[in-house]
């Protein structure tokens, strides 16, 4: 389940300047889509559209055929899960941080997600800020660690359908491959749009989508889109 199609997506912040201009694809279920573009090309609109942040002007997104005008936010947000660029964490217990949105999950359940995402030696750390409200030691993360939050809370949650968006961008590139290697794990079986700015970090992905000035300009495999230069 969570196929999701694009079909002829118009969208417009203001009316005098299309952002997206007809936009045409499908995440097969369980299938990996990267959307790959320079900044300000329409990416991250796309991304927020499917959980209908905003209306579009013409066209249909659709999940497993359904309309997504026809679904409550609520049942997206729970469909769907967001590794985003810049983790933004609670002032609360990193283990706070992992079960967030999924209260029901046990403790072992908590900790195996976070052992999947690496971060299992701290659960118990708040991140830094914190300290200062509680008088306890903060942890300073990094972004890598961020990163790994957000990772261990949508493994936790495991949604049917994955946004990746830029999600090691901000990363030295040990961490990055580190990062890549986790989300690869997280995505495997689930559909997954990955947002990236480089070609080179989307290889493995099943379909590649050029963004560009809000149009597709290029659709293809990696090695496809290297062979044509
Ligand atoms: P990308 O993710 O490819 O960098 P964005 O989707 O963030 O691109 O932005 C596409 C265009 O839409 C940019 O010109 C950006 O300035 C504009 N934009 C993004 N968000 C908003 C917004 N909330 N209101 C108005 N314009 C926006
Ligand atoms: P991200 O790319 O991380 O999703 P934002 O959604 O905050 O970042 O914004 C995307 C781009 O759109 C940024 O370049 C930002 O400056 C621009 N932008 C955001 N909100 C507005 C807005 N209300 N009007 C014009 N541009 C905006």
């Amino acid at each position: 389940a969570g196929t999701i199609r694009f079909e002829d997506v118009h969208f417009h912040y203001n009316a005098s300047r299309p952002i997206l201009k007809g936009i045409s694809f499908e995440v097969p279920a369980g299938r990996t889509v990267a959307i790959v573009g320079p900044s300000g090309a329409g990416k991250s609109t796309l991304s927020r559209l499917l959980f209908r942040f905003y209306d579009i002007a013409q066209g249909r997104i659709t999940i497993d055929g359904q309309d997504i005008r026809t679904a409550t936010q609520a049942s997206l947000r729970q469909a769907i899960g967001m590794v985003p660029q810049d983790t933004v964490l609670f002032n609360d217990t990193i283990r706070y941080n992992i079960r967030y949105g999924r209260w029901d999950a046990s403790d072992d359940e908590i900790e195996e997600a976070a052992r999947n995402a690496q971060i299992d030696h701290f659960i118990r750390a708040l991140p830094q800020g914190y300290e200062a409200e509680v008088g306890e030691r903060g942890l300073k993360l990094s972004g890598g660690e961020k990163q790994r939050v957000a990772i261990a809370r949508t493994i936790l949650k495991s949604p049917p359908i994955l946004i990746l968006d830029e999600a090691t961008s901000a990363l030295d590139s040990h961490t990055e491959k580190e990062i890549q290697d986790a989300l690869e794990r997280v995505s495997r079986g689930r559909t997954t749009l990955v947002i990236a700015h480089r070609l080179s970090t989307v290889v493995t992905a099943d379909e590649i989508i050029v963004l560009d000035a809000g149009t597709i300009a290029e659709r293809g495999t990696h090695g496809e889109l290297l062979a044509r230069g």
